[in-house]
């Protein structure tokens, strides 16, 4: 049954890429993917699968249900593009100015749209039930994993795949990982309150500006000195702003950053640490302060059983010249909410293009579509083969 879908997925490779670059040349930013979120209904319609749209949002679920009984397992894919205006050179290159599919979420939905078709064909010969889940809205937070799993996309469901395509990843490369793969997200935004007055005469004035730059000093203390030294943590500064003329003491400071990591605790102790450094600092200085600290999405965290069967497939079949684990990466994706909810992996399939290559969210990223093949043939093999699990 295996060879049979390989060989069924290799006949419609075209399809897959006729379908990326559509929705390359067609990208929508998130929570405003509409006509995308269409797409895919039309695709399902045109097949006769059955779909639910709208779900939490401009998500799309389809079922496909095998003849025997069996196990209910889901795949999902993202479909939103970026703010980003695309600067390649090629046929395919977004039509929408300052619009971009700069991380692959075009060929996430190609896949996995073009997988659940040869699944429907061979329906006859399945087990179980799978679940196709297209997301919107994964770029920015709160996301949409969150309130699709909350309208039901996850019901009924018993375990869970992902693929993420990666342009820094040689193509023919499988990536997997048990336990935290990707890290939990935060963000803050710190105004510091001081007193502007005259360059002249500081003496006068609390000045925002030297009271900014202390505390991004002492930030850098966190990490290093409040942390365990094999734990996992970033505290990033990325922006600072008092904009003032020269000969003004500035009034107030905004500092916008991030916080990253893998451990809840570490995570719960980096926003606890870094609201008394800003308080420590501000007291220090006689002056006042508001933080906004915004939770992101959780660390991805795979499940070994999951992890492993997908290791095992991977490594049997012939595309895959590479089956290694791969290091964390200190991004953030919503495919953690769905992990919290049941079991399975997220894994990276190498999509380095030819030529140049660009880093995901770069003006310039592209990937190699032959990727898509590999992930389609990883994901497919892994949803059969989870039906023989116990
Ligand atoms: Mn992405």
């Amino acid at each position: 049954m295996k060879n049979q879908l390989f060989e069924k997925l290799d006949a419609v490779f075209e399809e897959m890429q006729v379908i990326r670059r559509h929705l390359h040349m067609h990208p929508e930013i998130s929570f405003h993917e509409t006509n995308t979120a269409k797409y895919i209904q039309e695709f399902y319609a045109n097949l006769g699968v059955e779909y639910t749209a709208n779900v939490g949002g401009n998500g799309v679920v389809a079922r496909i249900k095998g003849v025997f009984p069996g196990k209910t397992v889901a795949l999902r894919a993202d479909f939103d593009a970026l703010p980003i205006q695309d600067e390649k050179d090629v046929p395919y290159k977004s039509t929408v100015p300052g619009v971009m599919h700069a991380c692959g979420h075009d060929g996430h939905t190609a896949t996995l749209l073009v997988l659940g078709k040869t699944l429907f064909e061979m329906r006859e010969q399945l087990s179980g039930e799978y679940v196709l889940i297209h997301q919107h809205a994964e770029e920015y937070a709160p996301g949409g994993a969150k309130p699709m799993i909350e309208a039901g996309c996850l019901d009924g469901v018993d375990a869970i795949f992902g693929t993420h395509l990666w342009s820094l990843t040689p193509s023919g490369t499988v990536e997997y990982r048990v336990g935290p793969v990707m890290a939990a997200a935060d963000r803050f935004e710190i105004t510091i309150q001081g007193r502007g007055g005259h360059g002249a005469s500081p003496h006068q004035t609390k000045d925002a500006i030297v009271i900014g730059a202390q505390l991004v000093t002492n930030l850098q203390q966190i990490v290093s000195r409040r942390v365990s030294p094999v734990e996992s943590a970033v505290i990033s500064v990325g922006s600072f702003v008092a904009n003032n003329a020269f000969n003004v003491i500035a009034d107030s400071a905004k500092l916008i950053g991030t916080v990253r990591s893998f451990n809840p605790d570490v995570r719960d102790l980096l926003e606890r640490e870094l609201e008394r450094v800003i308080q420590g600092t501000c007291l220090a200085n006689d002056c006042s302060y508001e933080l906004l600290y915004e939770r992101g999405y959780s660390a991805v965290v795979n499940h070994e059983a999951e992890t492993l069967l997908l290791k095992g497939v991977a490594e049997q079949i012939p595309d895959i010249k590479e089956v290694r684990e791969t290091e964390q990466h200190m991004g953030g994706e919503d495919f953690a909410y769905y992990l919290e909810k049941v079991p399975g992996t997220f894994f990276f399939t190498g999509a380095q293009p030819q030529g140049e290559v660009y880093p995901h969210h770069h003006p310039k990223f592209d990937f190699d579509e032959n990727a898509m093949l590999i992930a389609a043939k990883t994901l497919g093999a892994a949803v059969i083969k989870y039906q023989e699990t116990e």
